[in-house]
């Protein structure tokens, strides 16, 4: 039986007792165990703060760089390596797969790329700054430095190797060594994407470890200067931030939780506007068997659209075909685990309760290339809720699976954002119109309960509304956890301390170079 170690203080763990079983989920084999029983968790963190946390302070912006683009460069070299894992471990497509590997090497690229453009500094300066008296004899200037803790990055299972590269990409650029924790029940492929990078020896020590199983009383070890980045859901958020020491020193919670993200098809939208939300809603209830935070949940129409939405919508649906990744008939992989395939079925019947069903079974089902009974597999699954309005589980019951429900509307802006803002805060929020003024209506309508907004439009050559790129800000408010990540710069400064410099604009143009 293969062990998932993990890697600490510079080198590699392996667990003797207290392991979990990690399955292949197209057939439910063992394919590997995982634990953390006997790792040191005070000497984890004593590590990056005393190892990583100088290492990377000695080093420009640029040079930082330099060790995210290593990154990026070892996990496309074993591209194909992590995606037959990731396909054996998380039961993804190629392609569904990709998104998680190439997602993570051009995630570290980009914000490479970045880093070159910072030069070689690594004091960060933000604005104009601002005179304080009359003249240059006072001046205020916000600088960013690094904080001088470790940044403990708790990953879901649906990205395992993604979920821990838009951390790093973040933290390390900034200046902060880093603790991953990838999902136990897919941390194959995350723990071998990290052997393969410690395998390239281009970190210098303790600026990377990685905790596979679960994380003892590391999270009350952390102080003022740690950061907690987490993605999952929203109550593992409240109960891991609910700390004594989180607190009383202030640390920094990061937060990416749920979302029960809409797509809003505009009354004006036709021709390819109305083909690209029937193309794109598809694709975000289906990409990664729907186990995506950004992934459609619910789809919003005006009534008088819903027939042709819904007939579009069932029709493509139909040509999704669940089965074993190893099959090459097979577009959708299964669900990642037992526990996602129970609370699946769990979910939709919840859902049913305010809704019909228009496609799908609400159950499990055979996928092609698996034996008879066997697997995680669950069809894409369509429903239509009885009142959009008067709707509390469609709003807020995360089904982390293919499954959607459309809600009719009046077709305006007002409906349309009050409806959006029902689900307590999203990730994304996608909309299909050509006509701007419907468009304002709905960003002050509906803007404030989301923390990104995708349009589809005719001449639009959209990548779709799943997609979190390194350049856009991804985090949404309430429920979607409040947190900020990526964004360019704007993930990399929740790593780093601002500071205001007051003194003569003299000595701030001095020592801020
Ligand atoms: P989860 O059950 O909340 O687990 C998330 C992470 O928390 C896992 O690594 C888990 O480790 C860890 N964890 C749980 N209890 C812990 C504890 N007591 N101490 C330390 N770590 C602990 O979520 P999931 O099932 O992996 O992922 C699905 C959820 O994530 C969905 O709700 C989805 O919406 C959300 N998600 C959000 C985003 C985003 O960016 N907003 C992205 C992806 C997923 P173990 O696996 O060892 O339990």
């Amino acid at each position: 039986m293969h062990t998932v170690k993990s890697y600490v203080e510079g080198r590699w763990h392996e667990a003797d007792s207290g392991f979990r079983p990690l399955v292949d989920p197209s057939t439910e084999e063992v394919i590997a165990q995982v634990s953390s029983h006997g790792i040191d968790f005070a000497a984890v963190l004593d590590h990056a703060h005393t190892e990583g946390c100088p290492s990377l302070a000695a080093l420009t912006f640029a040079e930082r760089g330099a060790l995210l683009k290593g990154m990026s460069k070892v996990l496309r070299n074993h591209r194909d390596e992590l995606l037959a894992l990731s396909a054996q471990n998380t039961g993804t497509t190629t392609p569904d797969g990709s998104f998680d590997v190439d997602g993570a090497s051009g995630t570290l690229f980009y914000y490479a790329g970045l880093a070159t453009s910072m030069g070689d500094s690594n004091v960060l300066v933000e604005g104009d700054g601002s005179a304080l008296a009359r003249d240059d004899a006072f001046w205020s200037q916000h600088a960013l430095v690094a904080r001088r803790g470790a940044a403990v990055a708790i990953n879901a299972f649906n990205f395992p190797i993604w979920g821990w590269a838009e951390k790093v990409a973040c933290a390390v650029l900034a200046g902060m060594p880093v603790i991953i924790k990838p999902a136990t029940s897919t941390a194959l492929p995350a723990a071998r994407s990290i052997e393969r990078i410690v395998e390239a020896d281009i970190l210098p020590a303790g600026v990377l470890q990685m905790i596979c199983g679960g994380t003892g009383d590391l999270l009350d070890r952390l102080g003022p200067q740690d950061v907690l980045a987490f993605t999952g859901s929203a109550d593992t958020a409240a109960k891991l931030s609910d700390r004594d020491n989180l607190r009383q020193h202030n640390t920094r919670i990061n937060i990416e939780a749920d979302s029960l993200n809409a797509a809003v098809l505009a009354p004006d939208a036709d021709g390819r506007t109305f083909d690209l939300f029937v193309k794109d809603v598809v694709r975000e209830m289906t990409q990664k068997t729907g186990q995506k935070c950004t992934a459609v949940r619910r789809i919003l129409v005006p009534t008088a659209l819903l027939d042709r939405a819904r007939e579009a919508l069932v029709d493509r649906l139909g040509a999704v075909v669940p089965g074993n990744p190893a099959d090459e008939a097979t577009t959708m992989g299964p669900l990642a685990n037992a526990d996602q395939l129970d609370d699946t079925v769990r979910g939709t019947a919840e859902l049913r309760a305010q809704a019909e069903l228009v496609h799908g079974s609400g159950e499990r089902v055979d996928g092609v290339g698996g034996d008879a009974g066997k697997g995680y597999f669950f069809g894409p699954t369509l429903l239509l809720a009885n009142d959009s309005y008067d709707a509390d589980v469609i709003h807020s019951r995360e089904v982390f699976a293919p499954v959607a429900t459309l809600l009719p509307y009046d077709g305006s802006a007002d409906h349309a954002g009050a409806l959006v803002a029902k689900g307590g805060g999203t990730l994304v929020t996608s909309t299909y119109t050509d006509d701007t003024d419907w468009l304002r209506g709905f960003l002050l309508a509906g803007g404030h309960s989301t923390g990104r907004l995708y349009v589809g439009s005719q001449e639009a050559k959209v990548l779709g509304s799943g997609v979190a790129l390194p350049q856009s800000q991804h985090g949404g408010p309430g429920r979607a956890g409040g947190g900020e990540e990526l964004g360019g710069m704007v993930g990399v400064k929740r790593y780093m301390q601002r500071v205001a410099l007051q003194a003569h604009k003299g000595v701030v143009d001095s020592v801020l170079g």
